[in-house]
């Protein structure tokens, strides 16, 4: 890394809240959550989504409750999946008690939509005694009445007011097991609102933009917001909403982190644009290496510990250079091609058994 790069602030030190098994804050690492896109209802669809999450390293996952039918399968569902589950609720909080009752080991709920604070409190009393975790959620379109007259729109302000009014009640119950969001669908507003949060109260933070766009405007418009936060040191869970495949936003979540030294989920993997004088076929080895190194461990980063870095260059023009230096990397030539590990070429092959050739490298060393 040059001397000119920028730094990583250290990280803003939040209180631990536990969610089962796993603490958000503290000094955990950034956690990579989701939610599942089948009906809840569906027992079976939304349990074998769940498990696509978990094996692409998802760490905590949400579910909607809309009502009662979807209330009536959490039970079947928290037997079946050891992933820390979240309930999300909207309107009716005896749907919150449910997924408490059942053993959900957090519920996200936005105050605002809930109503009457007896209500707030009877969720907070059932959350107290499960030993579970509340996220509390104020969204742009969903600022108390009386707040939006004061500052005229959901700006940053109203969004803090917003959020100082629904953490009323948890303050007068000592309830502390809180993760906080506040979630537009603003780059700028998203950094400015989080910065707020991250001074004013203690508790972790979930970052995350809403309606953030289809995959790939979503992941763009999510890393420009959280990766300008991330640096600051702000954000302890992270959800990278998409319109698509819930997988995709853990890969999205882990390759932000991966890029910015925070966290890596297996390789980063780097490959040239390709152009006149590609001699391999780049885009579709590129896909293969991908596919063949996904399985690695997620490893939460040490220190200064860089994560393994494979490149897939497409001629040896620019590519044994670029190439020596990632940790491991292909470098096409007419229909073959050299693998490098560590700056040595190690072999000269067929391309058909370049990607054999690479991964049996990279998995020799980084397992
Ligand atoms: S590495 Fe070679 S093939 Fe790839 S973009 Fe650069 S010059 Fe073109």
């Amino acid at each position: 890394m040059s001397a000119s790069a920028t730094s990583r602030k250290p990280r803003r030190k939040a209180l631990a809240v536990r969610v089962g098994p796993l603490t958000i804050g503290g000094r955990s690492p950034v956690s990579v959550q989701s939610m599942t896109k089948t009906r809840t209802d569906d027992v079976r669809a939304t349990v074998r989504q769940i498990r696509r999450l978990e094996r692409a390293g998802c760490e905590l996952v949400r579910l909607a409750v809309p009502d009662a039918a979807a209330a009536v399968a959490l039970p079947e569902i928290r037997k079946r999946v050891a992933l820390p589950l979240i309930a999300d609720i909207h309107f009716d909080h005896r749907l919150a008690l449910a997924a408490i009752r059942v053993g959900f080991d957090k519920v996200r709920i936005n105050p605002g939509n809930i109503g009457a604070t007896w209500k707030i409190r009877e969720v907070i009393k059932a959350a107290a005694g499960s030993g579970a975790a509340i996220r509390v959620g104020v969204n742009a379109g969903s600022i108390d009445k009386s707040i939006l007259r004061r500052y005229g729109r959901p700006s940053v302000p109203a969004m803090v007011a917003g959020m100082a009014r629904c953490l009323e009640p948890f303050e007068r119950a000592g309830f502390k097991a809180l993760v906080l969001s506040a979630k537009t669908t603003d780059v700028r507003e998203t950094i400015a609102v989080y910065r707020e949060l991250s001074k004013r109260w203690p508790y972790p933070l979930h970052l995350g933009l809403t309606e953030a766009g289809p995959p790939f405007e979503g992941a763009i418009r999510s890393a420009a917001a959280l990766s300008v936060l991330l640096l600051e040191g702000i954000g302890d869970t992270i959800r990278i909403s998409l319109t698509g495949d819930p997988v995709q936003e853990i890969e999205a979540g882990y390759e932000l982190l991966g890029a910015l030294g925070i966290r890596r989920r297996g390789p980063l993997v780097y490959s040239c644009p390709t152009c006149g004088r590609t001699g391999i076929d780049v885009i579709g080895l590129t896909r293969k290496v991908k596919a063949a190194l996904s399985d690695l461990r997620t490893v939460p980063m040490r220190g200064q510990l860089p994560p393994v870095k494979v490149a897939v260059m497409g001629c040896v023009v620019n590519g044994p250079g670029e190439a020596r230096e990632a940790d491991f990397g292909i470098a096409g030539g007419k229909g073959r091609g050299i693998v490098f590990a560590h700056g040595r070429v190690v072999k000269t092959c067929a391309e058909d058994q370049l990607v054999d050739a690479l991964v049996g490298e990279v998995r020799r060393t980084s397992e």
